[in-house]
């Protein structure tokens, strides 16, 4: 095939792929029903449309890791009440991207202190440019802001429980936190993880393919084999899903070094199909084989001309 057609072939299923992305979606695209499943007498995963939510309920009222989309803010709010009649005090943000924060104002309007990194608070709070997708994002209004930031961690004693956050540099944004809960034993990582599937990292932002490694690194040092693991994206997980999905991430950046070394392009470096062994196992997600060559082989392009 002439290489020119094939560019925009993957040129075209690139932009195609990433738009189906779920922080690509419209604005006007309709809510969805939600699901919570109970991981303790205290802490639940909530899934709908976006990422994924862990909220923990109790004595001291309700803290909720990530709000998804304004649209479902509604819907988020019926099904924590479902499950407690408190209010909602804190939101944690794991990062800043439209389907973990869309949701900031109505939890704001519910009188929720917003937390997240302080990177976090600087991207929500001007304008943003989003490489991957060539899309603007705007600052978001005032009632979106995190009002209380860290920069390495913080801890929250609430509901008889000791929930950790950690910052991990550099991994999918500049900004992300992941949370444990130190008694439940449950860990929410934020979009470090994307269970079962290759993950958007977002360069642009950032994230880097290195940071991700060394970011779910840190995480498992907090997991053992009980520990229940709610990924950013994906069904609920554990240790020895996330130890396969590092490997996939190692074996992915070992793929691109082999290329990078030898000098070849980008254009190249798709041809060769250098994820061909994995895409099976971990293809079926937003990010297909080819959008992760494009997105990444770049910057390990740049890693090693620069001897990192
Ligand atoms: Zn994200």
């Amino acid at each position: 095939m002439n290489i020119t057609i094939l560019k925009n072939i993957l040129k075209l299923s690139t932009l195609f792929i990433f738009t189906q992305l779920p922080l690509a979606q419209s604005a006007d695209a309709k809510p969805v029903p939600v699901k919570v499943q109970k991981l303790s007498d205290s802490v639940y995963m909530l899934t709908g449309k976006g990422g994924n939510l862990g909220f923990s309920v109790g004595v001291d009222g309700v803290v909720v890791i990530d709000d998804q989309f304004d649209d479902m803010a509604d819907n988020i709010r019926n099904a924590i009440t479902k499950t407690s009649k408190q209010p909602v005090r804190m939101v944690l943000n794991t990062h800043w991207h439209g389907d973990h924060t869309g949701g900031n104002e109505k939890m704001h309007e519910l009188g929720a202190i917003i937390i997240a990194q302080e990177n976090v608070r600087k991207r929500l709070t001007t304008d943003q440019f989003m490489k991957a997708f060539k899309k603007e994002v705007k600052a978001r209004p005032r009632s979106a802001w995190p009002v209380v930031t860290f920069t390495q961690s913080l801890t929250i004693h609430l509901n008889d429980d000791t929930m950790m956050v950690n910052h991990l540099p550099h991994a999918h944004t500049d900004g992300d936190a992941f949370i444990f809960f130190k008694e439940d034993n449950i860990i929410h990582t934020g979009d470090l993880y994307f269970s079962g599937m290759f993950p958007f990292i977002d360069v642009g932002s950032g994230g880097s393919l290195a940071g991700m490694i060394s970011g779910v690194k840190t995480i498992l040092k907090f997991a053992d084999d009980k520990t229940r693991i709610i990924p950013g994206h994906g069904k609920l997980s554990n240790k020895k899903e996330l130890q396969d999905y590092l490997k996939m991430l190692k074996a992915m950046q070992q793929k691109f070094q082999a290329l990078a070394k030898q000098g070849k392009s980008l254009d190249e470096a798709v041809a060769a199909k250098p994820l061909a062994t994995l895409s099976g196992k971990w293809g079926g997600g937003f990010m297909k084989a080819d959008n992760m060559v494009q997105l990444l082989y770049p910057s390990t392009v740049d890693n090693i001309k620069n001897g990192d």
